[in-house]
């Protein structure tokens, strides 16, 4: 009957694959309800030789049953360890995940490409403020209030006479207000205007360029202007130039390049012109001088500007200029 007891708890703990089943087999056999333990409390009915034998060997049962117990949730243990390792093994040789290298904004790219390349011909950079006065983004333009050139431009309004800058041409009076010529500079910025297409956002990069000294003419307006295109968009593009009117400028010129897609030949992305166009640009307009407060008829220079975005947009293909801010990291990886 003991011997039945010992075989019997030897044949369940046996059975036993998990730790949590441990506590259910000691309370079995040697809880306050147990089979030993119950036991051990009858052994005052019994006659006293009977129960030292008894006891002797029950108590020897009970620390059997604790011994090897505890020594079962040691193995048991270990094998819940190694089984982990088992799972979680890392195979250092398989190949690591990809990763990306960040990179410039196909904007950014363009810009520091028209940076570099008018800081070769001789031109420092120069910058303004975002938000502007009215007199430096139109008045010192020569754009007085109420002139029709105005509403060329669709502004963002602070107040009655401050505005979200709409071009970087006021970073020419600024620069002129403090310093005297010879000057060569550029001045790349965000300008914002009230408008929104696929070919529009209400804010967007141009770069401003200004060169003013003595006896400047149209000729190196010309000069410096073809040579940029070339170096930005091939040796071979055919430019043209058109007359056209700034009010800050006299005379005045847009410039084309023969179109990218078609090669001069027509279609939907030149209007079938064969042509785009890619910079405005003429010679300072003396009253621009005047608000500068250069003597009258000393000086001559050129001014030009450009739309970045568009630029960035004919250099790559690009005909959605929104895809610029929508920073989708699919269409900004290409680049
Ligand atoms: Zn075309």
């Amino acid at each position: 009957m003991q011997d039945n007891l010992k075989q019997t708890f030897l044949a369940e703990i046996d059975n036993i694959k998990y730790i949590q089943e441990l506590s259910n087999l000691k309370a079995k056999y040697i809880g306050k309800k147990g089979l030993i333990t119950e036991r051990i409390k009858q052994l005052g009915s019994l006659s006293p030789e009977e129960r030292k034998v008894q006891g002797i060997f029950l108590n020897e049962l009970k620390n059997f049953v604790e011994e090897t117990i505890k020594n079962k949730e040691v193995q048991l243990r270990q094998q819940e360890i190694s089984e982990a390792l088992k799972k979680e093994y890392i195979d250092i040789t398989l190949p690591g995940k990809d990763f990306y290298f960040g990179g410039s904004h196909p904007v950014n790219k363009t810009l520091f490409e028209i940076v570099d390349i008018f800081r070769e011909l001789g031109f420092t950079v120069e910058e303004g403020p975002e938000v502007e006065l009215d007199y430096y983004n139109f008045e010192a333009l020569n754009i007085p209030k109420n002139h029709p050139a105005r509403d060329m431009q669709d502004t963002f309004y602070v107040s009655e006479d401050v505005v979200l800058r709409t071009h970087t041409s006021p970073i020419q009076i600024r620069v002129m207000e403090k310093k005297n010529p010879p000057l060569r500079f550029i001045a790349p910025g965000k300008v914002y205007r009230c408008d929104s297409d696929v070919s529009h956002t209400p804010m967007f990069h141009q770069v401003e360029g200004l060169m003013v000294d003595e006896k400047v003419s149209f000729s190196h307006l010309k000069g410096m202007l073809v040579y940029f295109l070339r170096r930005l968009f091939g040796e071979e593009i055919p430019v043209r130039f058109r007359p056209s009117f700034f009010p800050f400028t006299e005379p005045s010129t847009e410039i084309d390049i023969g179109c990218i897609i078609c090669g001069v030949k027509g279609c939907r992305v030149c209007k079938g012109t064969g042509w785009l166009e890619v910079l405005g640009a003429g010679m300072v307009h003396p009253n621009v001088f005047k608000f500068a407060g250069y003597p009258h008829g000393k000086y001559t220079g050129f001014a030009f500007g450009m739309g970045v975005e568009r630029l960035t947009m004919l250099k790559y293909g690009i005909d959605d200029i929104r895809l610029f801010f929508e920073n989708d990291i699919r269409f900004l990886r290409q680049f």
